[in-house]
């Protein structure tokens, strides 16, 4: 019988394997597509769940439940009610929560920036004046995290993601006795792109372990807390509570918004943190900003009222999206399970599916897409400096087309995965 695998298959077998991916491809490409996986946008669709928002607070409405007046100046910390309804859902105490503008990624940027500038409330001295600064970074991880840490200068230390959360033990051991490393990025659910849940235990370690840096820090981007597929939520761990009770209680800095929840251009974000941590942040982000977009954080307590809001809310995402990567992992498996050149991840949450190709063809498979029309995230933007050592991630991105354009994406993505590792075996 004709083998199926392509590793073990015979020189002939892989010949015609390649000419009939060949022919596939070709196929591909008469039909001129034009389809993007490349980031994790809300479809819109889904955009279209939080309609409502467009004429909310509505006319005359402009005060918050303490009486304040929206449109004016002031309230650095963000609405007290939205600051509780997102408190709850991250488990964070709401004096120990502020409310923000549209982007966490922005907040993320200014911690480290003002890091760099003023050091943090347990520095010795500015970031900026050490002689060298070193950030870890779990890998495959977010690729604008690292831009960020890459552009400030930091060098990126790759960690290993495991199914629990990143590798403690490597961790430990770096940080131990190097205080030039000043900090770890972490998505503690459903992490982009390997859709990886943190275990309590990886968090406990990770708020506990020794770190030779006084000013160690945990960038804690909870972007997808309340994103499940399944009817399981992940649980949203007290990492506040844990690093207070290991002693470190500024150790971590928590970031979320509503990006992936109503609108990811206009979404609310926030900050959590020890209240040293928050005073430091204030005290710098008080020199930049009078306060944040009052009105657009009323506008969401108005849409969402209370946290079952929320998780009411992120059902409807969930029918959405559900279908989604429904799609995209039986095509991986009708077209690439056989075959065994590839593994994924099944995510039970989150916006990503990570592919796994044949060592050494990422790269390829994602310049034939390319050719083809559909757009991939460029090789090795899950790694730090772009370096995917093994050259074999893809991130897939199924939110924003539609179940017809996905189902083409995803097929023509098959044939160029097949077709780059037959030419590999064949050394082409
Ligand atoms: N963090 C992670 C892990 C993300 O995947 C994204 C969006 N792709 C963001 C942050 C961006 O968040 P925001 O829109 O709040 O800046």
């Amino acid at each position: 019988p004709r083998q199926t695998q392509i590793g073990l298959m015979s020189h002939e077998e892989l010949v015609s394997e390649h000419e009939t991916q060949n022919a596939n491809y070709a196929t591909l490409k008469t039909e001129k597509l034009t389809l993007d996986l490349t980031r994790g946008k809300p479809s819109p669709e889904q955009l279209d769940l939080s309609a409502e928002l467009l004429s909310l607070p509505g006319d005359g409405d402009y005060r918050d439940g303490t009486g304040t007046d929206c449109r004016n100046y002031g309230g650095l910390h963000g609405l007290p009610e939205l600051r509780a309804i997102f408190g709850e859902l991250l488990g964070i105490p709401v004096d120990n929560l502020l409310a923000g503008n549209n982007a966490s990624l922005e907040l993320m940027h200014d911690v480290l920036a003002f890091a760099m500038l003023y050091g943090t409330n347990d520095s010795e001295r500015r970031w900026a004046a050490e002689d060298k600064l070193k950030f870890l970074c779990p890998s495959p991880g977010y690729d604008r995290h690292f831009s960020i840490t890459e552009v400030l200068g930091f060098e990126m230390i790759p960690v290993p993601m495991h199914h629990d959360g990143p590798d403690t033990r490597a961790i430990a051991a770096l940080i131990a006795n190097d205080p030039q490393i000043k900090g770890l990025w972490a998505v503690p659910n459903y992490s982009n792109p390997s859709g990886v849940t943190f275990s309590e235990d990886v968090v406990r370690e990770l708020v506990s372990m020794p770190a030779a840096a006084p000013d160690f820090r945990l960038i804690w981007d909870n972007a997808y807390a309340v994103h499940p597929l399944t009817d399981t939520a992940a649980p949203v761990i007290d990492v506040l509570g844990l690093a207070a009770a290991a002693g470190n209680p500024n150790r971590p800095l928590v970031f979320a918004s509503t990006s992936k929840i109503t609108f990811a251009g206009s979404g609310v974000s926030f900050l959590g943190g020890s209240t040293a941590n928050l005073d430091w942040y204030l005290g710098h982000a008080s020199k930049k900003s009078i306060g944040p977009d009052k009105i657009n954080q009323l506008r969401h307590l108005r849409f969402f009222k209370n946290a079952d809001g929320v998780r009411a809310h992120m059902q409807k995402h969930r029918a959405i999206l559900e279908p989604k990567f429904a799609l995209v992992l039986r095509i991986l498996e009708d077209r690439l399970g056989a075959s065994k050149v590839a593994s994924w991840t099944e995510p039970k949450g989150g916006y990503f599916i990570s592919l796994d190709v044949l060592e050494g063809t990422a790269g390829r498979v994602i310049a034939l897409a390319k050719d083809a029309g559909i757009a991939l995230t460029a090789a090795g933007s899950a790694f730090p400096y772009r370096n995917d050592p093994e050259d074999k991630n893809i991130r897939i991105a199924p939110s924003f087309p539609k179940l017809p354009e996905l189902e083409k994406a995803m097929d023509g993505l098959a044939t160029c995965v097949l077709l780059a590792a037959t030419e590999k075996l064949l050394d082409k």
